[in-house]
């Protein structure tokens, strides 16, 4: 990987610095246990959610079900697997997932160490995400790592999401920072990766997943820690 001095980074949010899905995960679990539900093993329950969730995710997408209908039927339908046919339990459980979600704190591997090091290292950061302003808020507060942001730009709060480049400008105009010092990290290629293309700084597509890419990123890496590498020495 070539090695630049960047001292600007702007960094998205979920499932960059937020592990969202592991997230997502302890939560159903935690709430499994609360209404003590008789579905046995609680990974075999996320995975089918998982599943069905992405199915109504898609059809929600496309404009065949409505945000309620999304948030409501996720649940139902995957209580339905175990014979549980509530759909006004699957509300109540469906409102508490997401009333509680931004209370978890789990962070993506290396997050922490790496925001640490590049902090101390003299880097500026700043948030840019698509996302529910009051959510993003409590997400970075209970995570521990508010306190990195020079600014946040939350696209609900900005009127603008990205990938639009205004989003992208904002977060550099807010933190004083230069293009051609700025690198951009996350893990969406579309609204990530892209859109930072076209306002016209480097970016580092933290691909977790490995998926086979041929976009051209600056950066392609499934960990967070190449980010140290990359900017090898004190700025
Ligand atoms: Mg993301």
């Amino acid at each position: 990987m070539k090695q630049k001095q960047y001292k600007y980074f702007l960094f998205d949010l979920d499932r960059t610095l937020w592990d969202f899905d592991l997230n997502a995960k302890t939560n159903i679990s935690r709430l499994v246990d609360k209404y003590s539900l008789p579905v046995g093993d609680k990974t075999t329950f996320y995975d089918i959610y998982n599943e069905i969730n992405h199915t109504l995710w898609s059809q929600y997408e496309k404009g065949i079900i409505s945000k309620e209908t999304l948030r409501v039927e996720r649940f139902h339908q995957t209580l339905l697997r175990y014979g549980i046919d509530d759909i006004a339990f699957a509300g109540i459980f469906g409102e508490e997932y997401l009333d509680t979600m931004p209370d978890q704190t789990a962070l993506m591997p290396h997050a922490m160490e790496v925001l640490t090091e590049l902090k101390s290292r003299g880097g500026v950061f700043a948030i840019v995400s698509n996302g529910f302003k009051e959510v993003q808020y409590r997400k970075l507060q209970n995570s521990g790592i508010a306190g990195f942001f020079n600014a946040v730009m939350i696209s609900e709060e900005q009127g603008v999401h990205k990938p639009s480049p205004i989003l992208f400008k904002k977060a550099l105009d807010a933190i004083g920072g230069d293009k051609s010092e700025t690198l951009m990290i996350g893990d969406d290629f579309a609204n990530d990766i892209e859109g930072a293309m076209i306002f016209g700084i480097d970016q580092f597509f933290y691909n977790y997943k490995s998926i086979p890419c041929d976009g051209g990123p600056t950066y392609n890496s499934n960990d967070l820690r190449d980010l140290l590498t990359i900017t090898s020495s004190p700025l």
